[in-house]
């Protein structure tokens, strides 16, 4: 595996093989790699002749500095992790490289941006938008893998690259959790013993709204929140940032569950802020309803 921090030699390093005929998986990341991000390096291994995992913590989307800066940094680790997931190239960019001079040209995708963590994180998928657009501008034509544990990111990117008509074709992979639940995040370092435990009540509630929509025929969206809220709302240390039910798709507010449906939190335990989401697929024939909890690391199937 190649470490690369010069976008130059990046595209030289794709065009080459690309121009023989050989395809291009991407793994954009910011690093402080756990095992929600090997199996997206898993995926574009198992497709692609040439595996690139980007690896830039994007100023430009967060909103709070101190959250940037005490976000997880290893790269001698991540490197690691990435050889032994036979990854071929790992971009890892400085700020300076990334963004040689004041951003005046930023990506912003409307309506999918602006609730849940729109609303919490102003200008946050901006930020995510503009990195995105550059990443697939650098790496060029090849397919791109992205977790569903961000749902609103996906959607976002998803959109942002046919708009745009940008040379990527974009992947959704399954959320990963801990045997306990707790969707594996790299947030998830900074949280205390008892933090920790309080933290699977995000997934704990999703779990319970998924059974009411699967096994007792909740389709109201109202109710189903309520559950939510009301589960969230008596865990210690733990406080709701937001609990709504949305499209999938265009991650607007539903009002009964129907097609492709996000049941998508936010909250902070302690001082860290987590997020977490179940998607809920209602069929449009016999109305009966599946739910996607996600996978556990050992690839243990946990929806229904
Ligand atoms: P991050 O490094 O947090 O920006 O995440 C990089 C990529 O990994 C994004 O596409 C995330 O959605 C994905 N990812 C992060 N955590 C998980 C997880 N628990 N399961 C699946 N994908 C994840």
């Amino acid at each position: 595996m190649k470490v690369i921090d010069r976008i130059a030699d990046l595209r030289v390093a794709l065009d080459a093989p690309r121009a023989k005929g050989a395809t291009v998986g991407l793994v954009p990341t910011m690093g402080a790699f756990h095992e929600g991000h090997r199996s997206l390096m898993r995926m574009a291994r198992a497709n692609h002749d040439v595996v690139v995992v980007t690896l830039f913590v994007n100023p430009l989307q967060f909103n709070v500095g101190a959250d940037l800066d005490r976000y997880p940094r290893d790269l001698a680790a991540d490197a690691a992790v990435a050889r032994a997931e036979g990854v071929d190239f790992l971009f890892a960019p400085s700020v300076g490289e990334m963004y040689p001079q004041a951003v005046v040209t930023t990506v912003h995708v409307d309506a999918l941006s602006a609730g849940l963590c729109g609303t919490a994180r102003p200008g946050h998928f901006d930020g995510v938008a503009t990195v995105v657009t550059k990443l697939f501008s650098i790496a060029g034509a090849c397919t791109a893998y992205f977790g569903r544990k961000d749902a609103q990111q996906l959607a976002v990117v998803r959109r942002m690259a046919a708009d745009l008509n940008l040379p990527v074709t974009v992947v959704g992979c399954p959320l990963v959790r801990e045997a306990d639940g707790l969707a594996m995040s790299s947030r998830n370092v900074h949280l205390s013993e008892e933090e920790r435990r309080c933290a699977t009540v995000l997934f704990r509630a999703l779990r319970e709204a998924a059974t009411a929509v699967t096994t007792a025929g909740e389709r109201d969206a109202g109710r189903l929140r309520e559950l939510v809220v009301t589960t969230i709302g008596a865990a210690p240390t733990v406080r709701l940032d937001y609990a709504e039910i949305v499209d999938a798709h265009t991650i607007t507010p539903v009002e009964a569950l129907a097609g492709d449906v996000l049941i998508a939190v936010a909250a902070f335990v302690g001082e860290t802020r987590l997020i977490d989401n179940v998607t809920l697929s209602i069929e449009p024939e016999s109305h009966e309803a599946r739910a996607d909890l996600g996978v556990v690391a050992e690839s243990f199937h946990i929806g229904s």
